[in-house]
């Protein structure tokens, strides 16, 4: 029976060792702040939003955040995050995804500057990311890596699959296993045969966006099962991408969904916010 990665407890640790940083700052009168902004009232949206206050008030951040109605025009937006983009007291800028119809993401994610771009998703992140400069990571990937190496999991010289190849998880996900010196292949929907590839892998990372769609054929025994995946099913239950109670037999670790790769997500902006603050201020040795 698979070992299980315990997102929660690792999250947790993660957020206070950065309380305990700020706290340090703190003697130095500055403060990590975070703005958000949320643009409609898409009620999923609305929790992670409020989740995310939540964890700036544990960490010791300020955190400003900006609630805009539906119907806010993607020019008004960006002057939004021109102005923070401006404000000195502004560490790290989020704009929660998705956005109304009507407004064009790209340039919403383009308009942010680099140097507070906490999600990693401008281009110049993503760019930085791939050619091994400093710079801001995507928190979700940025949490797997956590997970692995707070789990004492080995990563280099390991055959690594990723499933899925989205910007926000699989692409990013899959730079940052070979940064780690893993051999890594990348699946998605038009791979030939799936499950012969996933089979080769010492660490199979799961982010295909289909409800518990790998089981335990598509497992080495042994291998380590990261679950990116999540959907709420009827009756509101949560599950992954991974069909756990098949996978867990043959995995050596897994994480389960909720508590695996979920919990990360928050405390990876957290490190994220207080990454941009200590470079901001002059304070990261790179
Ligand atoms: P996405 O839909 O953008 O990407 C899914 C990827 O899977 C695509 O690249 C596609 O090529 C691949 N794929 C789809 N069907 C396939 C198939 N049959 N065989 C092989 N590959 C296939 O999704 P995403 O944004 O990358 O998210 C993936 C999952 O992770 C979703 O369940 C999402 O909800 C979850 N997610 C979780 C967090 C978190 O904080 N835990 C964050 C982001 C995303």
């Amino acid at each position: 029976m698979a070992e299980l990665i315990d997102g929660k407890a690792i999250s947790q640790a993660i957020k206070d060792e950065i309380r305990e940083e700020t706290a340090k700052l703190s003697e130095k009168n500055i403060k990590p702040c975070l703005a958000v902004i949320l643009c409609g009232n898409d009620p999923a949206s609305t929790v992670y939003v409020a989740n995310k206050k939540k964890a700036c008030e544990y960490c010791g951040f300020d955190s400003v955040s900006l609630e805009l109605p539906e119907e806010t025009s993607e020019e008004e937006l960006l002057n939004k995050i021109s102005e923070l983009n401006k404000d000195e007291r502004v560490n790290g800028i989020l704009v929660q995804l998705p956005l109304p119809s009507h407004i064009n993401e790209d340039a919403v994610i383009a308009a942010i500057a680099p140097e507070k771009d906490v999600d990693g998703f401008h281009a110049v992140s993503v760019g930085n990311l791939l050619i091994g400069r400093p710079g801001f990571v995507s928190c979700t990937p940025a949490g797997v890596i956590q997970l692995l190496k707070r789990s004492n999991v080995e990563i280099s010289g390991k055959e690594c699959v990723v499933i899925g190849r989205s910007n926000i998880v699989g692409k990013p996900m899959s730079v940052l296993m070979l940064r780690e010196n893993a051999t890594v292949t990348i699946c998605h929907s038009r791979t030939k045969d799936l499950k012969e590839v996933c089979k080769r892998a010492d660490i199979l990372i799961v982010a295909i966006g289909k409800p518990r769609m790998i089981d335990a054929s598509y497992v080495k025994d042994g291998a380590v099962v990261i679950d990116v995946g999540i959907h709420r099913l009827e009756g509101k239950k949560l599950c992954g991408d991974v069909d756990f109670e098949s996978v867990e037999k043959v995995a050596s670790k897994i994480t389960p969904v909720p508590g695996g790769v979920g919990p990360m997500t928050i405390a990876m902006l957290m490190k994220n916010c207080l990454e941009g603050c200590l470079r901001q201020n002059g304070l990261l040795n790179e």
